[in-house]
C-alpha cells in the first residue's frame, strides 16, 4: 500500500460516515468502557453485523450497558435462541417480495424496497433474514416499479422503503421520481429512512434540493426509538426538511430494555415535536427469529400505551399497531 499523503482529519461526509458505520461489538464496547465480558455477545454474525454509524454512537452514554442506544445495535446470544412463534418470515412478506422490489398490499399505496442496505442494523429487524442483493427497486432505473405503476393507475402514493431508501445516491432519488412524475398518477410520496436520524449528514443541499423541487407533498418517516436519538444536529436536520417542504412523522417500535417505560414514551413525543416530528405509529414487535428478548406482551403495551394517552395530548399519541399478514391494513390495537 502507498502511505497517503493526505490528512485523515477530514470533515467526513455521509457516504464516508456510512461505509465506516460497521464495528466490532469489542471495540464499540471499549469505546464505551464497558467490558465485553460481562455481556453475553452473540458470535460474529455475517449476514448481519454490527453496524452503527458514528453520530448513532456519539450519542451513547459512557458506562452504561444498558443504554437504549446500544441495546438496539448490539447482538447478544439471545438473538441466537430459537423461541416458538418466532419465524424467519415474521410478516409473510418474503413470498412477496418480488424480484423488482414492488410490494403491493394495501389500497392505493405501493411500497417500493429501494435497497437492501442500512447504515445501522437493528438487531429486532426482519432485514435480517432478507439478504437481498444492493438496489432492488432501484434495478435499471427502476424500469420493474414504474413499469408496475402504469399498469396500476389506482396507485396514489409511492411509499420508498428497504432497507433505507436514503442510502441510495440524490441521482438515483431523482431518476424514480423523475419516472413518477412522468407517469402523471402519483399524487403523495412518502419515504421512510432512519438515516436522517443515525447520520444526520446525509441530510445534504444536494438531498433537500431534490425534495424542495417535487411536485408533491413528501412525508418523512423518521425511525427513532428514543429520545436520546435526537440531539442538537437532528433537530437541526429536521427544522431543514421542513423548510424544504415535507412532513415529518416517526414511527417506533415498542423495545423491551429500549423504550417499555411510559417516561420512555413521554420523553420521546415530546424530543420529536420539539423538532417538529409528528408521532405517526408505535409498532409492536415483528415476530421475527431472533428479536424474541425485545417483545413487549399486549398487555404491558397497551398499559403504557393507556398512560401515554392520559398524559399526552392527543396529536402527541402515536397509533398502536401491529402488522398481521393477510390484513389490509396495519391493525390498531
Ligand atoms: C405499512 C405498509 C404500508 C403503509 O401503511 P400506512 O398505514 O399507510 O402507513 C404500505 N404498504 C406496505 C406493504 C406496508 O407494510
Ligand atoms: S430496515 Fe430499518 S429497522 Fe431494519 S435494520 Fe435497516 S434501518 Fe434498522
Amino acid at each position: 500500500m502507498i502511505p497517503s499523503a493526505t490528512p485523515l482529519a477530514q470533515p467526513a461526509d455521509w457516504r464516508q460516515l456510512y461505509r465506516e458505520s460497521a464495528i466490532s461489538a469489542a471495540d464499540l464496547l471499549h469505546s464505551l468502557a464497558l467490558d465485553a465480558d460481562a455481556l453475553q455477545l452473540a458470535p460474529a454474525d455475517a449476514q448481519f453485523p454490527l453496524r452503527a454509524p458514528a453520530p448513532f454512537r456519539a450519542r451513547m452514554r459512557i458506562g452504561d450497558a444498558a443504554d437504549p442506544l446500544l441495546r438496539q445495535v448490539l447482538p447478544l446470544i439471545d438473538e441466537t435462541r430459537r423461541v416458538p412463534g418466532f419465524e424467519f418470515d415474521a410478516v409473510g412478506d418474503l413470498g412477496s417480495r418480488g424480484a423488482s422490489g414492488v410490494l403491493h398490499k394495501y389500497h392505493g399505496r405501493v411500497l417500493l424496497i429501494a435497497t437492501g442496505s442500512c447504515a445501522i442494523h437493528c438487531r429486532y429487524c426482519f432485514r435480517r433474514h432478507f439478504p437481498y442483493s444492493e438496489e432492488l427497486a432501484a434495478k435499471q432505473s427502476w424500469a420493474a416499479a414504474l413499469d408496475y405503476l402504469r399498469q396500476h393507475p389506482d396507485v396514489s402514493e409511492v411509499i420508498l422503503s428497504g432497507g433505507d431508501p436514503l442510502a441510495l445516491s440524490t441521482s438515483k432519488l431523482r431518476e424514480l421520481t423523475d419516472g413518477l412524475i412522468a407517469l402523471g398518477t402519483i399524487r403523495r410520496l412518502r419515504i421512510h429512512s432512519r438515516l436522517p436520524v443515525v447520520i444526520p449528514q446525509r441530510v445534504d443541499a444536494d438531498l433537500l434540493d431534490w425534495l424542495a423541487g417535487l411536485p408533491w407533498p413528501i412525508t418523512l418517516v423518521l425511525h427513532s426509538n428514543h429520545a436520546q436519538e435526537i440531539d442538537d444536529q437532528v433537530a437541526d436536520v429536521c427544522a431543514r426538511l421542513r423548510a424544504a417542504g415535507t412532513h415529518l412523522l416517526n414511527q417506533a417500535v415498542l423495545l423491551r430494555g429500549v423504550n417499555d417505560s411510559i417516561r420512555a414514551q413521554l420523553q420521546l413525543s415530546e424530543a420529536l415535536w420539539a423538532s417538529g416530528v409528528l408521532p405517526y405509529y408505535l409498532h409492536l414487535l415483528d415476530r421475527t427469529h431472533g428479536s424474541a428478548h425485545f417483545e413487549v406482551g399486549e398487555s404491558d403495551a397497551r398499559a403504557i400505551y393507556a398512560e401515554m394517552r392520559r398524559q399526552l395530548p392527543g396529536y402527541l399519541v402515536p397509533r398502536l399497531a401491529r402488522e398481521i399478514a393477510g390484513e389490509p391494513h396495519k391493525t390498531w390495537l
